[in-house]
């Protein structure tokens, strides 16, 4: 939970991240002077109590950041989700998942009931289509999809209440920017809870609570973590819907490893170090890739021509080093040539890491609201934190092989 005093206290984000979670009954010992910097990690199944009355009386509590059983955590995770509850400003509190995925899942399972609908962002990450589909058909709820770049919601009013919607900021694969204050405005004022997926911006470039969402979701497998070793989730929410929030987690027996908690909550110290770089190579990147002829179009919010790229400069204080881009013509096979002899970028799922990614993208695949019409295949790049100028020599490379194979046929 975040105490109310270092939500007034004005200090800024990357004070935060040096601070947060650090309470001194998690890295001292009772009774005795002196505290270590990080709390350790404290692995835990059964929890011993005094006597009969103590055992009782700790399940009788709340048993929120209270030792009761492994399965409710121990000061590591709490620790490391009390750090996520600073970085939000507005927020009650902090939920972790042992992925991104089970976050989405657990958030939408707290929200809706048989009977309701879902208003889902047509440029959502394919999994939170695939929980829709394969899990919310079956209990009743109808997922209705909508235009990232739809600035009026009402016409989906028209056939019946919605309970909730749902956005990703920018969007999975094709980056357009949402004009998140309208739309949760818009929800707010016809009774609809709002969650946004928001693991590219992380609360450290859009706080999404003081945009006006009531649930922020986060992959803290990507960019929290930050070094390719962790599978974590977390579920950030007002004081309106934390309570609901934890519940959910609970009854469905979420939980994380110590351990990884620990590496989760290493990894954000170094947050704010690594997503400027990150930052300053990946617009480095995608500024000489727009000017190369055989790159069609660049998606990035922090170029003009991204959809949304306005709101992105109105909103957000920050970009981060997932983008993509699309090639002029050519066909997989060409892409393919492109991306097999990349030395320094890795072929492989997720991102968020300290090292470059390259992945053949067909987001045409998972639209039904809105057509995806490109020039040629694309292509998403995770810029990594080597040197910027090894990764362009890289990509002109690949585009020389790209075009051997457009052009030869
Ligand atoms: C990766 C990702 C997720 C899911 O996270 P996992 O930890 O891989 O389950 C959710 N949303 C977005 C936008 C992602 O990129």
């Amino acid at each position: 939970m975040s105490d109310d005093a270092s939500e007034q206290d004005g200090r800024k984000p990357l004070t935060k991240l040096a601070q947060a979670g650090r309470k001194p009954e998690w890295t001292g010992m009772p009774g005795q002077p002196g505290a270590i910097v990080s709390p350790p990690v404290w692995r835990a199944s059964t929890i011993l109590y005094d006597d009969v009355a103590h055992l009782r009386k700790a399940a009788g509590s709340s048993t929120h950041e209270r030792l009761f059983y492994g399965r409710k955590g121990t000061p590591t995770a709490w620790s490391l989700a009390d750090a996520l509850t600073e970085m939000e400003p507005g927020a009650e509190g902090t939920m972790l998942y042992p992925s991104g995925v089970a976050a989405i899942a657990c958030a939408l399972m707290a929200v809706l009931k048989p009977g309701d609908r879902l208003l889902m962002v047509d440029s959502a990450y394919d999994p939170t289509r695939n929980f829709c589909t394969q899990l919310l058909d079956n209990y009743g709820i109808e997922t209705i999809y909508y235009d990232p770049t739809a600035v009026s919601l009402d016409v989906y009013l028209e056939g019946g209440p919605i309970r909730a919607l749902f956005l990703e900021s920018p969007g999975s694969l094709t980056f357009e920017v949402q004009d998140v204050p309208a739309l949760t405005a818009w929800a707010k004022a016809n009774g609809i809870v709002t969650l946004l997926d928001n693991t590219w911006a992380t609360p450290l470039y859009f706080p999404a609570l003081s945009h006006g969402v009531d649930i922020s979701i986060l992959a803290c497998t990507k960019y929290i973590v930050g070094h390719s070793d962790v599978m974590m989730g977390s579920v950030t929410a007002t004081p309106d819907w934390f309570a609901k929030i934890r519940q959910t987690a609970y009854v469905f027996g979420q939980m994380v490893s110590p351990d990884d908690a620990w590496l989760a909550s290493r990894g954000l110290r170094t947050l704010g170090l690594r997503l400027q770089q990150h930052q300053d190579s990946a617009i480095a990147i995608a500024q000489w890739l727009k000017d190369q002829p055989d790159v069609a179009r660049v998606l990035h919010p922090a170029l003009p021509d991204c959809p949304g790229h306005a709101l992105w400069q109105r909103d957000f204080s920050g970009s981060t080093g997932l983008f993509t881009f699309v090639l002029n013509g050519g066909d997989d096979t060409a892409r393919a040539a492109l991306i097999d002899g990349l030395a320094h970028f890795g072929i492989g799922y997720s991102w968020g890491g300290f090292e470059s990614l390259a992945l053949p993208v067909d987001p045409a695949r998972y639209r039904s609201a809105t057509q995806w019409s490109a020039q040629g295949p694309a292509i998403r790049l995770h810029i990594g934190l080597e040197d910027p100028a090894d990764l362009i020599a890289d990509i002109a490379a690949g585009l020389a092989r790209f075009r051997a194979v457009r052009d030869g046929g």
